[in-house]
């Protein structure tokens, strides 16, 4: 089939890029003078683990190429693929002027038969206003021209892209009429076996489900972490109450992972966009607006602690931070939990080492700040460093040599915004660790002697002559804490 994608970004251009593989004969349309100038020198402008490969193949069998308009792919297409942004606006209404925009060039310059499909993640209803906005235009043209408008939702994951489109969970299309489910089925046909499940439903089940979908896993994210908070404050593990649910067949192991927040650039605004849903549905959206609550908060509690434990002298700090993408395999920084921490502690005064095995450059023009310094290496980041801070949890800092840091980090402790590490594995080995949910005795411990102000050298003194925590008396002192914050 001859197809066109306009938006060539994260969903775009693997979107475009698979279904050449499928061979389908695709264009992809960006109006990005920059991003196009790359993708026709054959650069992908992000990282996306084997994408590279996939459209270095493509375009040279000829099945796949780019154009800025989409006036000139159009001529050729059967089917018109919208994969453009859709952020947030100022009160959390997801921002169509991007697809709007699109609908428009697609009714100003169709000549042809066409079906126009709804990739972008869009709010119940969106399809009926592209289906107005290109009568509107064919209107004005004075032609008629048969179309239909339909709902392909996309679920795949950025550093997971490729694989999730091609083995999909399942693949959804909303659709009108059996016309265009039939020619959506032929898009997704070549995937053959891997296509075990397609639901086919009306146009606004689709559109609602692909919210209903970001909602729900932003939910138990954000459970999950409200959870911590409370495991923090009442002496319990939060990892080991994260195992014991994690078996429950009804809960399962995903996205029960305690953080410092989810980020990216489809959680945060798909849960203010269904709060606005709600909104404008006359449903009170309690809960969309809970989980956006707790996210905001969450990103701030590991920065809190770090504030609360060093009071002014962080002004005098330097923190490593490993990780600034919003999640690992990607090197996309879109609301990444990592540049909010980042910024509260720039304004806090600290001196910042950070590292990054993808996201460095993004982050390099994302933040302005004379006190930070962009590392090549985890090992150069944390060298000079006072202290270490995690925020992404790439696999590269899973297990690190925790005899060197150690030695690099001046006052020998580590913040742990994805819990990363054993914290008991760390305090027998001297260093003070602060995770999210861990206990985090130690730092009880210290900002309990010095009401929250930086002294862990008396504490680091008693380590360091091999006294086991559990004798230093002042701990128990501060059992049980209920109430006492970092
Ligand atoms: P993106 O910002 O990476 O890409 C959008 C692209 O569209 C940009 O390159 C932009 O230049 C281009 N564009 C905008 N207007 C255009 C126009 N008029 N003509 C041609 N090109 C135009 O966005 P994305 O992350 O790929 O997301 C696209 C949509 O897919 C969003 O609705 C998002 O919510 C949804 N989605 C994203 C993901 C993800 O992981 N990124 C996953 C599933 C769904």
């Amino acid at each position: 089939m001859n197809i066109t994608i306009v938006g060539s970004g994260y969903v775009g251009l693997v979107t475009g890029a698979c279904l050449a593989e499928l061979n389908h004969s695709v264009t992809c349309v960006d109006n990005d003078a920059r991003k196009l100038e790359q993708l026709k020198r054959g650069e992908i402008p992000f990282f996306e683990p084997g994408l590279d490969d996939l459209v270095t193949r493509n375009v040279a069998n000829g099945r796949l190429q780019f154009c800025s308009r989409i006036s000139l792919a159009m001529p050729r297409s059967e089917v018109v693929f919208i994969a453009v942004g859709t952020p947030a606006d100022s009160s959390g209404d997801a921002d169509l002027s991007y697809v709007y925009g699109v609908a428009q060039e697609i009714g100003q310059s169709m000549s042809r038969p066409l079906l126009v499909v709804n990739k972008s993640t869009v709010p119940v209803g969106t399809a009926e206003a592209v289906r107005y906005i290109i009568e509107s235009e064919l209107a004005t043209r004075q032609v008629e021209i048969r179309f239909d408008v339909a709902s392909n939702p996309e679920f795949l994951k950025e550093g997971n892209a490729i694989q999730d489109f091609m083995h999909p969970d399942r693949v959804v299309i909303g659709a009108g009429c059996q016309t265009s489910q039939d020619i959506l089925k032929k898009v997704y046909a070549p995937l053959g076996e891997n296509l075990h499940t397609l639901h086919t439903v009306d146009i606004r089940d689709a559109e609602m489900i692909k919210y209903a979908a970001n909602t729900m896993l932003a939910t138990k994210i954000s459970l999950m972490n409200e959870i911590a908070v409370m495991c923090d404050e009442l002496d319990v593990d939060v990892e080991m109450v994260k195992q014991g649910i994690a078996t429950d067949s009804r809960i399962g192991p995903s996205f029960i992972n305690p953080g410092c927040g989810y980020g990216g650039s489809c959680f945060p605004k798909d849960v203010r966009a269904m709060r606005a849903m709600a909104r404008e549905s006359g449903v009170s959206g309690k809960i969309f607006e809970a989980v956006h609550a707790r996210n905001l908060e969450q990103q701030h509690v590991l920065a809190d602690r770090i504030v609360n434990f060093y009071g002014e002298e962080l002004a005098h700090k330097t923190i490593a931070v490993w990780g600034l993408s919003f999640k690992p395999g990607t090197d996309d920084i879109r609301e990444a939990p990592a540049i909010t921490i980042i910024n509260r502690l720039l304004d806090a005064g600290a001196t910042l080492r950070v590292y990054d095995p993808k996201a460095i450059d993004n982050a390099r023009a994302a933040i302005d700040s004379k006190q930070v310094f962009f590392c090549h290496s985890a090992a150069e980041a944390v060298k000079e460093a006072d202290a270490l801070l995690v925020t992404t949890e790439w696999e590269e800092f899973k297990a690190p040599d925790i005899g060197a840091l150690g030695t690099s980090l001046a006052d020998q402790v580590i913040f742990d915004g994805r819990n990363l590490f054993d914290p008991t594995r760390l305090e027998s080995l001297g260093i003070a660790y602060c995770g999210i949910g861990r206990r985090n005795r130690l730092f009880t411990l210290v900002s309990g002697r010095t009401n929250g102000a930086w002294s862990s050298s008396a504490l680091t003194t008693e380590m360091a002559q091999g006294r086991p925590i559990d004798n230093i008396p002042v701990l128990e002192e501060y059992r049980p804490r209920a109430n006492h914050r970092f």
